[in-house]
């Protein structure tokens, strides 16, 4: 765990070792302190006033010191919380712009709780570990302390601190079990609340409300019940185990009286053991709870780690950066396995600049499958992708992405501005109304009383499904690709907007490659070729012409029909 630790935090690691240092300096201090506290009882009592003068001087210095080095050790973590907390955040983020299929996978609620709470658990981390080492210590150097001065006593305070240590271990790791579960709940519920959000109005028309509410009775009673049940050990550790201190502080007294009474200690020597004693019990306790937060903090750093680490092995860039691409897409012998399960078996096709060609077929076919694969989400098992005759994982990342773009159904929009969200891909606002001109759109947006600044719900629930379709379609021009995916990108557009949409692909075709997914027939007839797809293999090619009496074709138009 450690070594997982320093490295997720390689770029705080230099002030890490400096609060170690003065953590180092403090426990010091903490044990020297009550040796002068005790020698000053020992200088009343036999009343040396010279000896108590200097002794409280020296123990007010200390005093002084410790206070400082609480500042210092106040003020490091400080920074060092506040630079982990920024960096981890960091990483994660990055990690997430880089999503691949894994991510996708992980239920959002978790993917949030990651971002927001395990990055505070980390950069919160090293005051506990730290503290662990800290008190562990103190506890070692009291107990030789015991042991120097009484053996019986010594050996006593070892078993009963040993057992005490053992019994709230146990209580803390069964209270922090019910933690995790009980966390695993309120993750169920962010994430349920996070599709709510999304998905509120199909949950009123279908009228699923009284359904959601059921899963939310049962997610909030579970995490009810784990609750309890983690607060029961917690009442046992606070209640139960005192009895365990009170017993041996009294055994304490009783074996302090016998030595006194031997002149074996001296009253001052009673006043330090008392104060070890106690100190003793307050670091073993709080090295056990810190222990177990440390056991629940863990289970952030490993999240991160989980999250970190899962870079796709298809995440790996090439180095080719020559932007000059002409947009000649060819797949050659390209097979596709989702777990084993064969998705896209053993594809060849090629898709030329300033020609339309679409992939047609039923659904389950590959089609979206075979855009992953052309925009680098998945990694072929077998075959090659080619742009110009170079492997598309050989171009650079930036390369890549400024020349293939893709246009989906699901448009996806941020809740800002149009001409923020535009300017998220291109700032030029002449190239934006330009490419809103194309799409047909810009008439629309100057009717808006603020315009390009008309700011978009989320989700852009402020604009329907064809307007926001041509707003994603304006956005993906201004990437200046080369090479333009569109997937189904006129299902569920009413006649008037498809129209309009297949008159921007035609005049795409002038300067693009274009390659779209649909079932519509307007669009297989402004194709070039046509690429019918069937379980995952091609079944046939040609013009719309060509295939018009083919079976699979008349199937699938049959089908939508
Ligand atoms: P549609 O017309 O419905 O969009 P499609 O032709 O685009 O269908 P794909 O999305 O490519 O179909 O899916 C092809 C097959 O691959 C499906 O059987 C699907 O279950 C599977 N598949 C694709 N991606 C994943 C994934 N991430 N996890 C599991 N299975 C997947
Ligand atoms: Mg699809």
């Amino acid at each position: 765990m450690i070594k997982k630790y320093f490295n997720i935090c390689k770029k705080t690691r230099k002030v890490l070792y400096v609060f170690l240092v003065v953590l180092f300096v403090l426990a010091i201090l903490n044990l020297i302190i009550p040796i002068y506290a005790s020698r000053i009882i020992d200088y009343l009592t036999i009343k040396n006033f010279d000896r108590f003068i200097k002794t409280t001087i020296i123990i007010s210095l200390l005093f002084l010191i410790t206070n400082l080095f609480s500042y210092f050790a106040c003020k490091l973590y400080s920074v060092f919380f506040r630079e982990t907390f920024i960096n981890v955040h960091k990483m994660i983020m990055s990690k997430l712009y880089d999503y691949d299929d894994e991510l996708i996978n992980i239920p959002k609620g978790e993917i949030i709780s990651t971002v927001n709470i395990d990055a505070i658990n980390i950069a919160e981390m090293a005051d506990y570990i730290f503290n662990i080492i800290f008190n562990m210590a103190l506890i070692m150097c009291m107990l030789i302390f015991f042991i120097k001065t009484s053996l019986i006593l010594g050996i006593m305070l070892l078993f009963v601190v040993t057992i005490y240590m053992i019994l709230v271990n146990i209580l803390t790791k069964k209270s922090s079990f019910y933690m995790r579960e009980q966390r695993n709940y309120q993750d169920k519920l962010t994430n349920l609340l996070s599709q709510m959000l999304n998905g509120i109005r199909e949950i009123k028309t279908f009228n699923m409300k009284s359904g959601l509410n059921k899963k939310y009775d049962e997610l909030r009673r579970g995490w009810a019940r784990k609750y309890m049940l983690k607060r029961k050990y917690v009442i046992a550790h606070d209640v139960t185990l005192k009895y365990i201190m009170y017993a041996s502080r009294i055994i304490l007294y009783i074996l302090s009286a016998y030595l006194l009474f031997d002149n074996k200690i001296t009253i001052g020597i009673i006043v330090l053991l008392i104060n070890y004693f106690n100190n003793i019990f307050s670091s073993a306790l709080e090295l056990v709870s810190d222990v177990a937060v440390i056991r629940n903090y863990n289970i952030s750093l490993d999240r991160v780690c989980v999250l970190l680490e899962s870079t796709s092995n298809y995440n790996i860039y090439g180095t080719i950066n020559n932007n000059l691409i002409y947009g000649h897409v060819l797949f050659k012998n390209v097979s596709f396995s989702y777990k084993n399960k064969p998705i896209i078996r053993n594809i060849s096709f090629e898709a030329k600049p300033n020609k339309i060609t679409a992939i047609i077929g039923k659904t389950g076919s590959g089609k979206t499958t075979l855009f992953n694969i052309l925009l680098r989400l998945y990694k072929p098992d077998k075959g090659c992708v080619y742009i110009d005759d170079i492997k598309i994982n050989e171009y650079t990342k930036d390369v890549y992405y400024n020349n293939v773009s893709v246009v989906n159904q699901e448009s996806f929009l941020f809740n800002m501005s149009i001409k923020d969200n535009l300017s998220m891909v291109n700032k030029d606002i002449n190239k934006q109304i330009e490419v809103c001109k194309r799409v047909g759109i810009h008439d629309l947006i100057v009717n808006f009383p603020k315009g390009y600044d008309t700011v978009l719900s989320e989700n852009a629930g402020n604009l329907s499904g064809g307007q926001k379709r041509l707003l994603t379609l304006a956005k993906t021009l201004l990437t200046e690709a080369e090479i333009l995916l569109f997937d189904e990108v006129t299902s569920s557009l009413d006649p008037a907007t498809t129209k309009k949409i297949i008159k921007v692909l035609k005049d795409l075709k002038k300067d693009h490659t274009l390659i779209v997914i649909t079932h519509k027939e307007e669009i297989m007839k402004v194709a070039d070729q046509l690429i019918i797809l069937d379980k995952g293999k091609i079944v046939v090619k040609g013009s719309y012409k060509k295939l018009a009496k083919n079976r699979y074709l008349k199937n699938l138009i049959g089908n939508k029909k």
